[in-house]
């Protein structure tokens, strides 16, 4: 039955696991083990003769509740949920590669992904090819004798430029490489990297699957095939492993997730027209509107268009901060997916650790900046915006 569920009923419902005690709430386990009826049991639970839980390091029946809830909504077959997004982006890479192997990625990533892939993969051996990853040629030229792994966002952090997901896929079943995608920009409400061919998809559930800024998590999705023969192993001995309390806390997240993520991308598209419009403003870019260089793309792989907005304004780092300073209920964050809507200067912050040219290269200019669109009403955000521009000079 619930497998036919829609999504806002298995986000609400799917995974539960009820106790004796028939909660509403879905309980929180904190252990660190489970004790054994006989010593027999015992030998069986770890044998894999019986279902069971045998240590929180590899699996609880909190967690377990959110990853079968993220399998349902990704259509998944299983998963592993993670401390944070970047303990899953880290398993997803390093568990099914080694020394000699070689990685494609698009060189738009969230800061720490590209380190993963640019900085600390090679030190174990592992080479990485970072590619312009908005034109498909790009990926294909880049393939080695030795590529495994594809690995890309989309839409990017922070111009909100798009991979073409089915086509990477493509060329990565061509020479049997996996693609990994970091689906967090795009949640899964709104892009099913599987269903366009991805073998395997990551989130940070920091970002709008919480939603309310309280706690960090990650979660690594794909079939039961790949997950028990890279992950798992990695995961058990290597100890990436999700706090009971915030899984609690991220599966009740899950909960309001499409109310949160269908307001958020209201206001985000209402703010992107209004600012769009706006002399201070050089350019917006919002994959849900027309303008947006790769619409095609969007049109073809994603069914909405996004919680986060990136504008660039005409007078550079000094009009960005001012701008970020006169705002008052969008508030000077790094964070994204929040409900209280977030504004972010890149080129100083979350990007600040690229030269000069790397950042030119991802069109982040000094004038860039990212909003992430939050819950409140729409009226006050576009409010906000408008007396902020007043308050700029030009
Ligand atoms: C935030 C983020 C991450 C890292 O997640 P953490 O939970 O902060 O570790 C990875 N990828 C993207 C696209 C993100 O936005």
């Amino acid at each position: 039955m619930s497998k036919n569920w829609r999504p806002a009923t298995q986000l609400v419902h799917g995974g539960t696991l009820r106790s004796q005690y028939g909660e509403t709430s879905e309980a929180i386990y904190l252990t660190q083990g489970f004790v054994y009826e006989t010593a027999e049991a015992a030998e069986a639970r770890f044998k894999g003769e019986t279902e069971g839980f045998i240590y929180a390091r590899y699996g609880s029946p909190t967690n377990d509740m959110f990853e079968k809830r993220m399998c349902m909504l990704e259509g998944a077959e299983d998963a592993r949920a993670t401390a944070s997004g970047m303990a899953a982006v880290a398993a997803a890479i390093l568990c099914q590669l080694k020394a000699g192997d070689h990685i494609v990625a698009a060189r738009a990533l969230f800061g720490s992904c590209r380190w993963v892939v640019e900085t600390l993969a090679p030190k174990y051996g592992i080479e990485c090819t970072l590619v312009d990853g908005r034109f498909l040629e790009n990926w294909e030229k880049a393939i080695q004798k030795n590529t495994k792994l594809f690995f890309l966002e989309s839409p990017t952090n922070p111009t909100l430029e798009v991979v073409d997901i089915a086509g990477v896929a493509k060329l990565a079943n061509q020479i049997s490489a996996k693609v990994v995608v970091d689906n967090v920009f795009a949640t899964p409400l709104f892009q099913k990297p599987l269903e366009l061919g991805a073998h395997i998809v990551v989130y940070s559930a920091t970002k709008h699957i919480d939603g309310q800024g309280r706690c960090l998590g990650g979660v690594v999705l794909s079939d039961t095939e790949w997950v028990t023969e890279h992950l798992q192993d990695y995961f058990r001995h290597t100890g990436p492993a999700m706090s009971p309390f915030n899984a609690w806390t991220l599966l009740k997240g899950i909960e309001t997730l499409p109310l949160r993520v269908k307001q958020q991308t209201e206001n985000a598209a209402k703010i992107a027209d209004f600012l769009a419009e706006q002399k201070q403003v050089a350019k917006v870019i919002y994959p849900g509107r027309a303008d947006h260089p790769q619409a095609d793309v969007i049109a073809r792989q994603m069914s909405g268009g996004s919680t986060l907005v990136c504008l660039e304004l005409k007078g550079g780092k000094e009009a960005a901060f001012a701008l970020q300073n006169a705002l008052g209920v969008v508030k000077i964050s790094n964070n994204l997916g929040d409900a209280k809507s977030l504004i972010t200067h890149p080129a100083t912050t979350t990007h600040k650790n690229l030269s000069d040219e790397a950042r030119a290269e991802l069109g982040i200019s000094p004038g860039t900046l990212r909003l992430s669109a939050g819950i409140e009403d729409t009226q006050d955000l576009l409010e906000d915006f408008a007396r902020a521009l007043e308050r700029m000079p030009g």
